[in-house]
């Protein structure tokens, strides 16, 4: 009897807990939020002050010193860096309307009869600020909240009011967060010198976050979890050990939408997968020092492009949709492209396609999607290895190749050199699907490019 008493108290311990739990959970009497006070008698005098909210802590609760606990005595309270000790406003009889349209996105305003104020709530955490709102209704209702630890009403501690860290800068190992959790606010974060071998897997969760910088550490693989970032802009990995950029990181959507810079330099690519020309958001572009021989043939096709640097790689020459790009500028020296003078036209024949062919040229030119599931898969590394002739059409083996020098000057406002004499001249690989094509290519090459 003795032994099993013990457990006994350990069980009830526990049921209580758990009664407590559900009772207080949705009531949250403090809420950490911006909050922007807008005077609605400004409005009806036509002033009106330019909006800017401050980092806050919104409080239900009684005044203390108030004696006997009594309804009519609740107020909301509003904590900002500039008063700290708060303004206090009655809720009973004293609120007009609440306006929750926007709450899934953190925000809401409560309509105050006096003063004419609307407390606009932004930046809240969803669940506290329901939870909070959920509160403010049961005291409007009057129902009877002595069962719920309402606030003190006591000054906002300076923690409290301070604003959320969205900056983060790591750059020692000693620094490096092993036992505590990255702030969930942050909106930059910058984690360089650590020899990170793999990208800790907490960085995925931090949904705020725009700009990441894991510039020199010894990362080799990008796992596709990082498109859980949905607002990144800005992915920095320069300095690393990068052999391979996923195809499968450039096919998620929330990275097609939200990426803008995207830095490889100093890494071990070889070659760049198709499925990057998918980011079609990028703005810039950066894989200096790096082992590639080719660029993505439909690299065109990031129309958004204005900067673009692949200094000191293996290039030999571009592919013909690089010339559709409008950029502000581009460099490309230290390449050990081919030296051609005017233009070349390889052997290939332009005659009669096959009907694998005639096909594939017809799904490619109507945009018809394909996957692994509807087709054996060497139709789809087939159809994956279309060519884009100038005139629109794509082609397969029924083609003939042309090289042609062009100067970057036509692509770019601010060119730099791409060798030593400082020569802006470079060869550009494209295809020619009809017999049509190539004698228009034959009858003026450079014509194509304007
Ligand atoms: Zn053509």
């Amino acid at each position: 009897m003795t032994r099993t008493m013990p457990i006994a108290k350990h069980v009830i311990y526990d049921i209580l807990w758990v009664t407590v739990e559900k009772a207080e959970a949705p009531y949250i009497m403090r809420l950490s939020c911006d909050v922007d006070c807008v005077n609605r008698a400004l409005a009806t005098h036509n002033l009106k002050k330019a909006g800017k909210s401050s980092h806050a802590q919104l409080s239900i609760g009684r005044k203390p010193g108030n004696g006997p606990l009594k309804e009519n005595t609740l107020y909301i309270m509003l904590c900002t860096a500039k008063d700290r000790n708060g303004t206090k406003y009655p809720i009973k009889d004293n609120i007009m309307q609440v306006f929750t349209k926007f709450v899934s996105e953190g925000k809401a305003t409560i309509r105050l009869k006096q003063p004419e104020q609307d407390i606009c709530i932004s930046k809240a955490d969803v669940i506290q600020l329901k939870s909070f709102l959920n509160v403010l209704r049961q005291a409007l209702q009057g129902k009877n909240l002595d069962s719920i630890t309402l606030s003190s009403l006591a000054p906002a501690s300076a923690k409290n009011i301070e604003k959320p860290k969205t900056n983060l800068v790591i750059t020692t190992k000693r620094d490096y967060p092993l036992t505590k959790n990255f702030p969930m606010s942050l909106e930059s974060l910058q984690v360089s010198e650590c020899r990170m071998k793999r990208i800790d897997s907490r960085i995925f969760n931090l949904r705020n976050l725009t700009r990441l910088d894991l510039s020199n550490n010894s990362i080799e693989i990008i796992p596709d979890e990082i498109s859980k970032l949905q607002n990144l802009s800005e992915l920095k990995l320069a300095h690393n050990n990068i052999t391979i950029f996923s195809p499968s990181v450039c096919l998620k959507e929330s990275l097609q939408k939200s990426l803008n810079l995207l830095d490889l330099s100093n890494n071990k690519i070889q070659k760049l997968p198709l499925q990057i020309c998918e980011l079609v958001n990028l703005v810039n572009l950066k894989f200096d020092n790096n082992e590639m021989e080719v660029l993505p043939p439909t690299i065109g096709r990031l129309h958004r492009l204005q900067f673009i640097s692949a200094c000191n790689n293996k290039l030999r020459t571009l592919p013909a949709s690089f010339m559709k790009l409008r950029l502000d500028s581009v460099d490309l020296f230290g390449n050990s492209f081919d030296v051609i003078e005017n233009y070349q036209i390889s052997a290939g024949s332009v005659d009669v396609p096959t009907l694998v062919e005639c096909a594939a040229r017809s799904i490619k030119k109507s945009r018809v999607p394909y996957s692994e599931e509807d087709l054996h898969l060497h139709l789809c590394r087939y159809l994956d290895s279309a060519r884009q002739c100038w005139c629109g059409n794509y082609c397969f083996q029924c083609s003939v190749r042309y090289t042609s020098k062009v100067d970057l000057r036509r692509v770019a406002s601010t060119v730099t050199a791409v060798d030593v004499q400082g020569g802006t001249g470079v060869p550009v690989e494209g295809f020619l699907c009809s017999p049509q094509c190539l004698k228009k290519f034959q009858n003026n090459p450079n014509a194509y490019w304007k």
